[in-house]
């Protein structure tokens, strides 16, 4: 058993909440760690704990490090001098510190990798359709510039035009954390803008 396992069978995930104080009800239901919560969302299981609404999962030494911000090592030294634990284990030793590390440095690229398909994908979605607006814009425009006869797709070109080219602006120029928060906050949006555009190409335009 290693240093980690040994901590995460010696303290269950309740046992760390009463201690940190963590408030949870009959239901071992607690707010969330992880996400503004203003209901409990994030359930105590005896070795993990689950937010059924942030998705967020992890063990013990997970929300140590959460609570205390600290790194999986220092969470896991904090666990053993607050339980008065002793792992007997070795493995405490410079080779877990680096696959722990390594572990961690694979996690953060696997979010950046998932991070950048998801820009991609959404500025392609945002390209095809600022492309689609700009020609019914330019192309629909009613001959009497009567806007109560005009096509109903110049009439989207209108209403949308500016704001996809500030959202692509936003996602191609903003910060990292402004491209992040974007594709957090527009997830959906984009996908309704994919469909309408599968839809609009479906109508055999
Ligand atoms: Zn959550």
């Amino acid at each position: 058993m290693n240093y980690f396992t040994e901590i995460k069978s010696a303290v269950s995930i309740e046992e760390a909440a009463s201690f940190y104080g963590i408030n949870y009800n009959n239901n071992k239901m607690c707010c969330c760690l992880f996400h503004k919560d203003r209901h409990p969302s994030m359930k105590l299981n005896k070795d993990y704990y689950y937010c059924f609404s942030c998705g967020a999962h992890g063990d013990v030494i997970n929300i140590v490090q959460q609570l205390y911000n600290l790194s999986p090592i220092d969470a896991a030294k904090k666990i053993c001098l607050d339980f008065n634990l002793n792992p007997k284990s070795d493995s405490y030793s410079y080779s877990s510190i680096v696959k722990e590390k390594k572990k961690e440095i694979e996690h953060k690229k696997e979010l950046e990798r998932a991070f950048a398909k998801n820009r991609r994908d959404a500025l392609f979605i945002l390209h095809e359709y600022h492309g689609l607006l700009l020609k019914w814009k330019r192309e629909l425009v009613p001959d009497d510039m009567n806007l109560d006869n005009a096509n109903p797709l110049f009439l989207e070109a209108l209403n949308n035009f500016d704001r996809i080219d500030a959202m692509i602006d936003e996602l191609t120029y903003g910060t990292m954390k402004e491209q992040i928060d974007f594709i957090k906050t527009f997830d959906k949006e984009v996908s309704k803008i994919e469909k309408r555009i599968t839809e609009f190409k479906s109508a055999g335009y």
